[in-house]
């Protein structure tokens, strides 16, 4: 059975392109323009992920979140206008699993569905495994495979591979790397970050000149390759 996904957005246009994308991707989807009629579709149709537009009328987006939060864990994907909103989402712990900003094209929303949930089903499960390409990442169990062969990583190289792999295609920019790194004593130093990418690439990518998992992404940071 092919799993629900709930596209909440108010530009009609919007909806039919991501619904397009989303069928031929094998999902099932349902549609909402408003947050009261988005609230109704997630009581009646129980979707396996919510796509949501920050920006609704009746009810926004944010109070949609905080809604559905109150009595479910299901995956949430937040569309919004500007970085720094999402930025600001983040920074509420509203519950959003992942955001996307737009302008986006309409690829990338299928591939962040995918990741998103991919990831959200692996846990409570015996151990998350995480895989793209030849590279896979067990974070239960700290180990990484690259071309069939085990890969001795730092834990700093670990938690950077792990943050890109959970979120394909997201660019980072290397104060967020910075921050997700458990354990790195803050130096304070961004440029740490492509000290730590370089040996990454060495250790993973068949040929660290031309990286094929860990792009760059110039004026922003560094991105895991979504197209896998
Ligand atoms: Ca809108």
């Amino acid at each position: 059975m092919s799993k629900k996904i709930l596209v909440v957005e108010d530009e009609k246009k919007l909806v039919k392109i991501l619904q397009g994308y989303l069928e031929q991707a094998g999902y099932s989807v349902v549609t909402a323009y408003d947050g009261q009629q988005a609230m109704t579709a997630f009581r009646h149709e129980k979707p396996a992920l919510v796509l949501l537009d920050l920006n609704l009328p009746l009810m926004d987006g944010l109070d949609v979140c905080r809604a559905i939060r109150k009595t479910s864990s299901v995956p949430v994907i937040m569309l919004t206008a500007r970085s720094e909103e999402a930025d600001r989402l983040i920074g509420l712990e509203l519950g959003a699993d992942d955001y996307i900003v737009k302008p986006f094209s309409p690829r990338e929303v299928v591939a962040r569905v995918r990741a998103v949930l991919r990831r959200t089903e692996g846990e409570g499960q015996h151990g998350e495994t995480l895989a793209a390409g030849e590279v896979t990442v067990d974070l239960m169990k700290h180990t990484v495979t690259a071309s069939g062969q085990a890969v001795d990583l730092t834990p700093t190289e670990f938690d950077l591979l792990a943050i890109m792999m959970q979120n394909p295609g997201r660019a980072f920019t290397r104060l967020q790397l910075l921050d997700g790194v458990q354990g790195e004593a803050y130096d304070g130093y961004e440029r740490t970050i492509d000290a730590h990418v370089k040996n990454l690439r060495q250790k993973i990518e068949r040929d660290p000149k031309n990286p094929h998992y860990i792009l760059t992404v110039f004026g922003v940071g560094y991105k895991f390759s979504e197209e896998l």
